[in-house]
């Protein structure tokens, strides 16, 4: 079995606990307005290199000191991993034996049988919630988000720990009305482990010129640190958990 893999970074300290292994995997099938990694949406990207379970093992593998000093693992992001779950999951069920820590980074727009079939196998999964309205996620994905929700409740009934990220992208995210409704979503979650607010930067969009692809928020700036602290509070006052700014 082989797996198709955008890159590999060895020494992150940004996609769950510790120093960790990220795997980006080929395949999305999101279109976010925002997305950094558009070059990662073509699962049958001529450039992609495939890696066997073996190979990308042996990668893993020597970072094993790393993560043992530091409480890491090994990441799986992308693009969305979860289009190649059976890959995912034969090198999760490897590092369970190697006692390597699992964490998952997908955007849960995936049939619900396959988030279950990954479960008993992931520490830790970092799920994006993109906006709570579905017209409005809609706009900003292209897809609506009542899967993506559906699979974060799953996710917490089973008990897995989850970090939440939500991008605050300014006339796009940061409505109050959306940003309550999404406190009170996470307030019912009990293994929300950490809630994450990533400020919109436009750190991809030559990607998007490379690609021949429109880059529609050009005209968007970041957002300011004062009304990223105060959609913070607004989610911790309703959540009751401790919010953390990028
Ligand atoms: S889910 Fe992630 S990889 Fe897919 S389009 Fe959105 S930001 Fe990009």
């Amino acid at each position: 079995m082989t797996g198709k893999i955008h890159s590999i970074d060895t020494f992150s300290t940004l996609d769950g606990p510790g120093i960790r292994t990220v795997i980006f995997m080929q395949g999305c099938h999101l279109r976010c307005k925002y997305c950094h990694n558009p070059d990662t949406w073509k699962l049958d990207d001529p450039s992609t290199r495939e890696y066997t379970v073996d190979e990308l093992m042996k990668i893993i593998k020597r970072s094993k000191p790393y993560f043992r000093a530091s409480g890491g693992g090994v990441t799986f992001s992308g693009g969305e991993p979860l289009l190649q779950h059976k890959f995912v999951k034969e090198i999760f069920i490897k590092c369970r034996k190697e006692h390597i820590s699992t964490a998952l980074d997908s955007s849960l727009y995936i049939a619900s049988d396959i988030v279950t079939a990954l479960l008993p196998y992931t520490d830790l999964v970092l799920a994006d919630i993109k906006l709570m309205d579905e017209e409005k996620s809609r706009r900003l994905t292209g897809a609506g988000n009542r899967l993506i929700l559906e699979n974060i409740k799953l996710i917490n009934e089973h008990g897995t720990s989850i970090w939440i990220r939500y991008v605050v992208v300014p006339g796009w995210t940061d409505a109050a009305e959306d940003i309550e409704s999404m406190a009170n979503f996470i307030a019912e979650l009990e293994c929300v482990k950490r809630l994450e607010l990533l400020p919109y930067h436009p750190f991809g969009s030559y990607k998007w010129d490379m690609l021949g692809l429109k880059y529609e928020l050009e005209d968007i700036s970041p957002p300011g640190k004062e009304s990223l602290k105060k959609i913070a509070e607004q989610i911790s006052s309703a959540s009751n958990k401790k919010v953390y700014i990028h």
